[in-house]
């Protein structure tokens, strides 16, 4: 059977993430990220057969349309356009319509457009990047998947909030999730290197990127994530602060802080950036902590000692347990993160494998630690959302 390349779009709040990939061996001949926008310095850079350009976008104009459209005659230039037969776009907010990837029509648009009260930043410019590929390429089937959707199988015991029931009849206030893309192909891939039936297999897996969440996969299915209405609550996280006492709103409101301001600070100024002081950036975290800095030491302290408590309270939501599997910028790379949330899961027997931590980085998987009081090991996969959306695309084609 021929290749069957799929164009996959990333339309972030101020981002656009874009690749070509393979539906059926994930490698991706083209991929690219525009980002910065809105700022004098966006940019948009792509890597082409190994080899990576980077171009400013003009200051003037809509960044994001502009970006697309360089993105379009970027696939002309390189004689990518003929090449792929879809269009998948990653959609952040599917609220409780969206439980599966679903063909994108103008009705599709309208609703993830009316889904941003749950992702403002985030859906509207997903909306926007769905109407500018149907724009651009009219003949070709283009497909939602949605980072919620995953999540749509977990219990009312762990969706609803402890919040008057009307809440939810009427507005559907609830624990949506997010990363969704990302926790079902890690637990798959798990599934795999464990050589265990999916239908039979129990994982608590961590996506620690920027944002980060944890869930508690069962049996393939979500029963219980960390992120709840929006992407804010759970971990802490490069700029978000997690779970926090609803309290503090309130109190700060008291102390003459404008509701914007609240969140603005609770989404773009906590998290690692916030307690540190100094970046949101994981590396520059450890670089500062290695340096004697006790902010950056504290943020570390808090960000792994929270991670921990979240996988111990998921052994609740699950029988048994076969693996932790670790995922993201951060889970994927970091060695002294991954070393001290396991430390801070002693009680529940992991030991660490140190060869086996130090390997799985920079892309490779790997076992770091078994648990034998809990006969469970811990994992490092890669995640690979791109590929999961072009699988998705592909398989709904058919
Ligand atoms: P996003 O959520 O934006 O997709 P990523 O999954 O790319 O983010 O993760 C970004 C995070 O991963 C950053 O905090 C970055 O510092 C961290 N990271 C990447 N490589 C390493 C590394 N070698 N060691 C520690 N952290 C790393």
């Amino acid at each position: 059977m021929s290749n069957q390349y799929v164009l996959v779009i990333n339309s972030g709040s101020s981002s656009l993430k874009f690749a070509v990939i393979d539906s059926q061996t994930g490698e991706a001949p083209l991929t690219g990220l525009g980002e910065c926008f809105g700022l004098p310095e966006a940019e948009i850079s792509w890597k082409y057969q190994g080899e990576k350009t980077v171009e400013a976008i003009s200051a003037d104009g809509n960044h994001h349309q502009c970006a697309f459209e360089r993105v379009v005659k970027l696939l002309e230039t390189l004689s990518l356009s003929s090449k792929f037969v879809a269009v998948g776009h990653r959609i952040v907010a599917g609220g409780e319509t969206f439980k599966g990837t679903v063909k994108v029509d103008e009705s599709v648009i309208q609703e993830v457009d009316r889904l941003a009260e749950l992702a403002p930043l985030h859906n509207k410019a997903n909306a926007e990047g769905m109407r500018a590929a149907m724009t651009a390429f009219p003949s070709l089937p283009q497909f939602a998947i949605f980072d919620t959707a995953f999540h749509q199988t977990m219990p009312a015991k762990a969706f609803m909030y402890a919040l008057p029931y009307e809440l939810y009849e009427e507005h559907k206030v609830r624990r949506y999730g997010a990363h969704g893309t990302s926790h079902y192909y890690v637990s798959r891939e798990a599934a795999k290197m464990l050589d265990k039936s999916l239908g039979e297999s129990s994982f608590i897996t961590v996506h620690l990127g920027n944002g980060a969440s944890v869930s508690a996969v069962k049996n393939g299915e979500c029963v219980d994530t960390s992120m709840g209405l929006t992407p804010l609550a759970g971990l802490m996280m490069g700029t978000r602060c997690g779970d926090l006492d609803p309290s503090v709103i309130e109190f700060l409101f008291r102390k003459g802080w404008e509701k914007d301001e609240v969140f603005e600070m609770m989404n773009k100024k906590s998290g690692f950036l916030g307690v540190s002081g100094v970046t949101s950036d994981a590396r520059g975290v450890l670089e500062e902590m290695e340096a004697g800095n006790t902010r950056a030491k504290l943020a570390f302290d808090i960000f792994t000692y929270r991670v921990a408590k979240y996988i111990a309270s998921y052994l609740v939501a699950l029988d048994s347990l076969d693996a932790i599997v670790f995922t993201g910028g951060i889970g994927e790379n970091s060695l002294p993160i991954r070393r001290e949330i396991l430390n801070n899961l002693k009680l529940l027997g992991f030991v660490e494998d140190e060869k086996g931590n130090e390997d799985a980085r920079f892309g490779n998987a790997g076992l770091i630690a078994t648990s034998e009081l809990l006969g469970a090991k811990a994992l490092v996969i890669p995640t690979n959302e791109e590929f999961v959306i072009a699988q998705e695309s592909v398989a709904l084609m058919k």
